[in-house]
Order: structure tokens, then C-alpha cells, then sequence
């Protein structure tokens, strides 16, 4: 695979997708919780950008918003998604399917168990494809199909296959196949290779990797795992308790993290230079109903002053494309990151 980091350089095509003050809250018998707190990035063609994040920090729950597929007691409360100028958030239902897998499309979390196993592969691909092309004949879908699977790796014959018949790497590069079936804009791929092996990780990311340069989408990639970032993602979004609190090119962010959450997530990664002690983060997430004032990550923090309990850290661009929330993120002295480094 090649490194994201050799690619990290302002030579994307034009924004595919402006997210601004993205806002989702759930209503719960305590109040409003804030899973999504006021998010905003852009999306280029041709960019892979990564967002990361530990559980129930709001990364899964902003992808679902773009696609309008939050459900009751949730509901998008603020902000716009701009899609090559159309607004996701305020698109009817009609609009909506129409524009999903056409123009966005999503790669869900667990998508290769959604799989549906009394139908083989090429109905459901078909499925797809008769929903968006009403007028195209059988033999152009069939043949669709079979162009649609050997872009993804896979032989021709697994359209005739049921889902228990092939293994996870092969689901998982059926359900690329479906979500570049229309040659989308932009790929949403949550947590694409939780679940299988380290090396069927890497088949499958490269699947994706390939389809997706096929295509000329941009893709946002969903995980936890900040090595999978280091070699995937142009550029890198750190959330944590629903804010996004760093965002930057993935080799500026890994060289130069100012975010004391950022900077803990990279330590904790494995190098082959440096022995060391692994730690995991001390204290658990806080929680987003009623939160406590100032910083969030405030309890866990080892660099926190007096100040970060009474305000919340706006955020500050602290170098090219580079975007922080914390009140000290002036203050750290560009570092590596305690020794783990991309190569
Ligand atoms: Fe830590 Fe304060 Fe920065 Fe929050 S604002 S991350 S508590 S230093």
C-alpha cells in the first residue's frame, strides 16, 4: 500500500463535501445528549480523510447524519452538509434516495453481517442497481455486476454466491462492489476491516483504496485505529466526546500533534525503533448529557490549567490546514510524537 503520507500535499481536486457546524443530539429522560457537537471539515476529490475517535465519540453518529439515516429519540439539530453545493440535511426522502449510493454512498458499520442471506449476491447488487436504473435492461445490469466484482478482486461466479459461502474479506469486498456500483462522489466506510484478520485488513483496504481511485471519489474512513489512519488517511480528524479537536494533514498531525488526546492516541502505537511501556488512557469518556463546563477531555488530561474548567477551547488553525480546540495548543513546542512516527 502506498503510504498516505507521500500523497500529503495540497494537490486534491476541488470540495466534493463541506460539512458545517454539524449537530446531532439524542433526547434521553436526563436531556439532550450532544453526540455531535458542532463539526466541521471538507472533503476533496481524490482525498481520503480519516476520522478517529474512541467509542461514543460521535465519528459513526456524524457519518449517519450526512446520509440522513439518524433515527428517533436522534436528530440532526444544526447544521449543513454540503454535497457539490446541495445540502444532505435538508434534501426530502425522495431526494435523499435518490442521492444515496448515486452520489454518497455508505459502507455501514458490520456491513458485511447486513448482508441479506437468502439472496445471492447479484440480486442484491441487482437490487441496487434497478432502484437508481429503472430503464436498463437485465443483460446491462448483469454484465454491471460482473465489472462490478472484478474491480473489487473477486471472480465473476461469486454473483451466483450466497453470503455463507464466502468468507469475511469477500464480504466485505461484495459491499465495496455495492457501494461503487454507481460511482459515487464520496465513499463513507465506517470501521470497513473490524473484524478480519491483519491481512485480509490490508486486501481489503487496498480494494478500497483502488476502487476508489477508479472512481475519483473522495472517502471518509471511520475507525479507532490510528496506524490504519497513518497509512490510509490524507488527513486526520481526532474526535472525542462529539467535537472534532484536531484535524491536519496526516503527516503534519503525526509529526506535530498539539492535542494532548492526539498525542496519547499516537504514543500508544507500536514502533520498530523504540521499546517502551505501553499505557492506555487513564478514565473513561465523559458523559455528553448535562457535560461538566470546559474541556471535555479535562479529567483525563495531563497538561490541564486552571482555565480549561470554565472554558470550552475554541478552535484555533495553528498552521497550514492544521485545526486544534485546546487552550494550550499555541503553547506545545512542535514534537514528534513521543517516538512514534509514519514511515
Ligand atoms: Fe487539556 Fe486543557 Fe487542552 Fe482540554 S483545553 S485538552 S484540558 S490542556
Amino acid at each position: 500500500m502506498r503510504p498516505a503520507s507521500a500523497q500529503d500535499k495540497d494537490s486534491f481536486g476541488g470540495a466534493l463535501l463541506e460539512v458545517h457546524d454539524l449537530n446531532v443530539e439524542f433526547a434521553t429522560s436526563s436531556g439532550a445528549a450532544r453526540a455531535v457537537n458542532g463539526i466541521s471539515f471538507t472533503l476533496q476529490q481524490g482525498m481520503r480523510l480519516g476520522l478517529v475517535g474512541e467509542s461514543g465519540s460521535g465519528k459513526s453518529t456524524a457519518v449517519l447524519a450526512l446520509m440522513q439515516l439518524i433515527k428517533a429519540p436522534g436528530r440532526i439539530s444544526g447544521g449543513r452538509a454540503l454535497l457539490t453545493g446541495d445540502d444532505l440535511l435538508t434534501m426530502t426522502a425522495e431526494q435523499m434516495r435518490q442521492t444515496r449510493f448515486s452520489r454518497i454512498a455508505l459502507i455501514p458499520q458490520g456491513a458485511m453481517n447486513s448482508l441479506n442471506p437468502v439472496l445471492s449476491v447479484r440480486a442484491q447488487i441487482d437490487d441496487l442497481l434497478m432502484a437508481h436504473w429503472e430503464k436498463a435492461d437485465p443483460e446491462k445490469r448483469r454484465q454491471h455486476v460482473g465489472s462490478l466484482l472484478h474491480r473489487v478482486g473477486l471472480p465473476e461466479s461469486v454473483a451466483d454466491q450466497y453470503p455463507h459461502q464466502l468468507s469475511g474479506g469477500m464480504k466485505q469486498r461484495v459491499c465495496i462492489a455495492m457501494a461503487i456500483a454507481l460511482s459515487p462522489q464520496v465513499i463513507i466506510a465506517d470501521e470497513p476491516t473490524s473484524a478480519l484478520d491483519v491481512i485480509v485488513q490490508k486486501q481489503v483496504m487496498q480494494t478500497l483504496i483502488h476502487a476508489q481511485e477508479e472512481v475519483g471519489a473522495g472517502i471518509i474512513l471511520v475507525g479507532h485505529d490510528m496506524g490504519l489512519m497513518a497509512q490510509f488517511a490524507h488527513v486526520v480528524g481526532v474526535m472525542y466526546a462529539g467535537r472534532l479537536v484536531e484535524i491536519a494533514p496526516v503527516h503534519e498531525i503525526f509529526s506535530n500533534p498539539r492535542h494532548p488526546y492526539t498525542r496519547m492516541l499516537i504514543s500508544s502505537l507500536p514502533t520498530f525503533t523504540t521499546r517502551k511501556v505501553f499505557r492506555g488512557i487513564p478514565g473513561v469518556a465523559p458523559s455528553i448529557v448535562n457535560p461538566t463546563p470546559g474541556c471535555a477531555f479535562r479529567p483525563r488530561c495531563p497538561s490541564a490549567v486552571d482555565r480549561c474548567a470554565v472554558d470550552v477551547p475554541a478552535e484555533e488553525l495553528v498552521a497550514h490546514r492544521h485545526q486544534v480546540r485546546c487552550h494550550l495548543a499555541r503553547e506545545v513546542a512542535p514534537t514528534s510524537a513521543n517516538g512514534a512516527a509514519i514511515d
